[in-house]
Parts: structure tokens; C-alpha cells; sequence
């Protein structure tokens, strides 16, 4: 392991300064480069079809990978023999991503996401209500973006509860159980966003329930393009968790099956902040250009962890606004911006969005 990705591992989440941070994950994110011109053929003829820069000094300056080429071939850097899992993104339509892990990969992806996770839930784990339905989880076959995400972070709380039962509808018996037995402690709900909305809000609204919780941690992901039709707003969003889900800290977070790990989470601003291992830039959808802090444009994501598949500079097809940089008055350090939906012409892509 290098000096400069041990550095950032070991850092804590938001601790250090955009200058702190930017050489180290430069300096890895450099090494991850070189590493995946030798090991991976497809990166490497792209690499120099596009006669990118070996010593880049900026984010700028680094190849980056549309996330799209992820489901038109596969782009590993190991071995069949090395080959420990396969990830796949669910697209509504048309290829789904693969990604290839071997087992050292699977295994700091899972570090770092608790580790990140960890700065917002601390360290003791939570007893979970999950907004899914349990055969999502049990079914580890064909390890959807969804489940695996899902699963991801179910090693994060304790007494697990599905909110969902196999049509997709509350199980209100579990719900109740669930809030009867952990009232009175912090608690982790998690739900992809739409999911969220339609499955468990939706339907406590109806009814005029408010959970008997106290003090529950909300982590939802997965856009909200489905709510912009509904013509939900983040704020309509988060009023309601408070309203049914007892006293509430809403956090959303941004990240992809290409980035496994390295999560960008939301702060009681409603910010999303890069935490140690990763970072964004925003480009001109038209000219590709960098843009500077409140401009609007395409989201490039920077992950130290991806060395079995060439994933750690990849241009996604998500329209973002950088805020800024260490200013945040939240008081973490380091980048924070949003995300503003998917580029229209852009392909529609999965997730929690698959589900209608
Ligand atoms: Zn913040």
C-alpha cells in the first residue's frame, strides 16, 4: 500500500483541508492510473487514444472514463482466478455495468464505507429499519447495485427490520414491532429515495401515522428524478421523515456501483461533502471543460479505492453544482456540491429508479 492512499485511509472523513487532501489523492489517484494502463488492456488503448497525462497535477487533467463504458465491456484489471465477485448495476434499460472485485478490493470498500458511515452514526450499530423487502437481500444472486448497496450498509446496524413486505407494501406488523421494541434509541432507516417516498411515507401519510421513534438517523440514496416528476422537493422530503418518522437527521448520499465505498453523504445543509478517499470536479457538458464553483455542469468523481477495474476517475451523467471547498458551515473540510438530476440526453439508468 502507498504512502498517500495509506495517508488518506488512516485520515479522518472530513478532517482534512482541500489542500491536505488534494496531493495525496492526486498522487494515488496517479498510481491508480499507471496501475490500470498495465492491467487492463481497454483502459490502456483509451488512455492513449486520448494521450492522457501520466503526471497529472489537477483533477483536470486525469482521463476521465464515461461511467456508461462500464455496460458496454468489461474493463477489469485482474485476473479471472483473482475474481471474487461481480457487481452489477440494474438498468431500466438496455446493459447493465459489471464490475469486477477480487477479494482485497471487496473487502476496503466495505472498510471505508463503514468508516464513512461511521462519522454519521457512530460507532455503535443502530438497530436498522430497512425500506426494502427481505428477498432482495436474500437473493445474493445476480448481486444487483440495489441489494448490494443495501447489504452494504446493513453491516452497519443490528436487529434488522424489512419495512417492505414481497408486493412492495408496508408490513405494518414488522414496522410496529420494530418501533415498540426500539423507541426511545437512535435508529437507522435506510431507503433508496424513491422507495422511501412511495413505500413508506406515502403510505404513513395516508394514514396520519407518525412512528413513535425518537431519535431516527434517515439515509436515502438513489435520486430524485422520480420525485421531480412527482413534483417532490428535498425540503417537502425531509418535512415529511420529520412528520412520520419521529424527530429526524435526513441525510441523502450520492455514489454509484462504479464507486462502491467511497459515498458522498449529505450535511444538516443539505451539502454533499467528499470524504477522504474521494472527490468531484464539474465539467461543461459541451465542451468538457472545468467549471468553477457555482456552475452547473457534468459531475466527475474521483475514488482512491478502485484497483481491480479501472473505476477511479469516471465522468458520470449526472448534472451537479460544486458549492465549494472547506467552507461548508457545517464545518467539514474538503468539497461539497449537489446534484441536480440526470443530463436529459444522457441514457436513463437504474437503481432504485427501476422500480415503478
Ligand atoms: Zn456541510
Amino acid at each position: 500500500m502507498s504512502a498517500p492512499f495509506e495517508m488518506l485511509l488512516e485520515a479522518p472523513v472530513y478532517g482534512l483541508s482541500q489542500s491536505q487532501k488534494m496531493p495525496l489523492l492526486l498522487a494515488r489517484l496517479r498510481e491508480l492510473s499507471l496501475h490500470h494502463r498495465e492491467h487492463c488492456g481497454s483502459y490502456r488503448q483509451i488512455s492513449d487514444a486520448a494521450q492522457a497525462c501520466e503526471q497529472a497535477q489537477h483533477y483536470a487533467e486525469l482521463l476521465p472514463l464515461a461511467v456508461r463504458l462500464f455496460k458496454q465491456r468489461p474493463l477489469s484489471s485482474i485476473t479471472q482466478e483473482q475474481l471474487f465477485k461481480t457487481l452489477s448495476s440494474s438498468g431500466t434499460s438496455g446493459a447493465r455495468s459489471q464490475i469486477f472485485l477480487d477479494r482485497a478490493a471487496a473487502a476496503l470498500q466495505s472498510k471505508v464505507l463503514v468508516k464513512i458511515m461511521q462519522h454519521w452514526l457512530g460507532k455503535k450499530r443502530l438497530p436498522m429499519l430497512l425500506v426494502e423487502q427481505p428477498a432482495l437481500i436474500a437473493n445474493r444472486q445476480g448481486f444487483s447495485a440495489r441489494g448490494a448497496g443495501a447489504l452494504g450498509l446493513s453491516f452497519l446496524g443490528r436487529d434488522h427490520c424489512y419495512a417492505l413486505d414481497e408486493q412492495m407494501q408496508p408490513n405494518w406488523p414488522a414496522i410496529d414491532a420494530f418501533c415498540e421494541r426500539f423507541a426511545g434509541e437512535p435508529v437507522f432507516i435506510f431507503g433508496f429515495t424513491f422507495m422511501l417516498w412511495q413505500c413508506l411515507l406515502q403510505p404513513l401519510a395516508e394514514r396520519g401515522i407518525l412512528l413513535p421513534l425518537k431519535h431516527a438517523q434517515i439515509f436515502h440514496s438513489g435520486g430524485w428524478k422520480k420525485l421531480q416528476h412527482l413534483a417532490v422537493s428535498p425540503a417537502q422530503f425531509n418535512q415529511c421523515c420529520e412528520q412520520h418518522l419521529g424527530s429526524a437527521q435526513v441525510h441523502n448520499f450520492y455514489g454509484m456501483a462504479e464507486q462502491t465505498g467511497t459515498i458522498f453523504v449529505s450535511c444538516e445543509h443539505g451539502h454533499l461533502h467528499a470524504p477522504m478517499l474521494a472527490d468531484i470536479l464539474i465539467r461543461d457538458p459541451r465542451t468538457g471543460q472545468p467549471l468553477g464553483i457555482g456552475e452547473a455542469g457534468l459531475i466527475q468523481v474521483f475514488s482512491g479505492l478502485p484497483e481491480s477495474y479501472p473505476g477511479h476517475s469516471l465522468l458520470t451523467e449526472d448534472l451537479g453544482i460544486w458549492l465549494g471547498e472547506d467552507d461548508c458551515p457545517c464545518g467539514r473540510r474538503g468539497r461539497y456540491f449537489t446534484v441536480l438530476g440526470r443530463e436529459t440526453t444522457a441514457e436513463v439508468r437504474g437503481c432504485s429508479d427501476t422500480f415503478s
